[in-house]
């Protein structure tokens, strides 16, 4: 019989929140997909979930935005049930820069939707599955960058430092909530081939060694359907590097 579960991923509209939530349902699961902007996206991911059997909706959601993030776990769950599954996966790069010329609105605005928005997903999902508040776990599966260990320098080192906040998120809440039935873990994208990179940065940086070539959405987003099924089960705390050794 096919699974029944119900992940729920932030950012799913494009990228590789959308091959997160095309991977998943192709593995039985059904998929709350939640976008800031780009309703049509998500509404066409949506689609393809339903085309592989599964069910899927989709919900508007600033995750800088705490109601709103209120708001998506309640629209989930009313619609689907239970959820079981939570990609943090919403996140931004901002334009690249030397750390002399930032100011704070280019901090808090990264910080607010990459570090608050991040912690922020990940504490509505443990209050929703954790054993202690009534709930049947889940696994938390974070989405960091490679960045967080090469440090960005010369484009973005804020935005490294905001996902070493989610390494140590992935740490640290994986202890404090093992024993409530929750699994937490993460992945380092290495440099992948999204709308997220400026212009000419694929092109620039995509022969890299040792691979040689920008990895695909579709790449990650295997990784992170196999650390949220059970053939997982035993790991927790641990991120898992996909940058084709970047
Ligand atoms: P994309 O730009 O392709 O997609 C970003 C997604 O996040 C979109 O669905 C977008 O929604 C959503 N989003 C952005 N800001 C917010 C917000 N404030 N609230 C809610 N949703 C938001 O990026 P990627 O798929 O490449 O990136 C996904 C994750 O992977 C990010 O966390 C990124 O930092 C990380 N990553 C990516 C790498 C890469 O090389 N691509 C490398 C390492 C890490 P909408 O479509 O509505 O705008």
């Amino acid at each position: 019989m096919a699974l029944s579960k119900v992940a729920l991923i932030t950012g799913g509209s494009r990228g590789i929140g959308a091959a997160t939530a095309r991977a998943l349902a192709a593995e039985g699961w059904d998929i709350a997909i939640s976008y800031r902007a780009r309703q049509d996206a998500a509404e066409q991911v949506a689609e393809e979930c339903r085309a592989l059997g599964r069910r899927a909706l989709t919900v508007r959601a600033d995750v800088s935005d705490q109601d709103d993030i209120a708001a998506l776990f309640a629209a989930a769950a009313t619609g689907l049930g239970e959820i079981d599954a939570v990609v943090n996966n919403a996140g931004v790069v901002p334009p690249a820069s030397r750390v002399e010329h930032y100011d704070a609105d280019r901090v808090n605005q990264l910080f607010a939707t990459n570090v608050t928005g991040a912690f922020l997903v990940a504490a509505h999902a443990v209050r929703r599955m954790s054993s202690m508040h009534g709930g049947r776990g889940g696994v938390i599966v974070n989405v960091s960058s490679r960045a967080a260990v090469l440090g960005g320098a010369g484009e973005y080192v804020d935005y490294a430092a905001s996902k070493a906040a989610i390494d140590a998120l992935t740490i640290g809440l994986a202890a404090e909530v093992g024993a409530e039935g929750i699994r937490v873990v993460g992945v380092r994208p290495g440099l992948i081939d999204t709308e997220i990179h400026a212009p000419g940065r694929l092109e620039r940086l995509g022969s890299t060694p040792p691979m040689g070539r920008p990895g695909t959405a579709e790449e990650v987003a295997d990784t992170i359907a196999f650390l949220a099924s059970d053939r997982a089960s035993y790991l927790t705390g641990t991120t898992v590097d996909v940058s084709g050794g970047r």
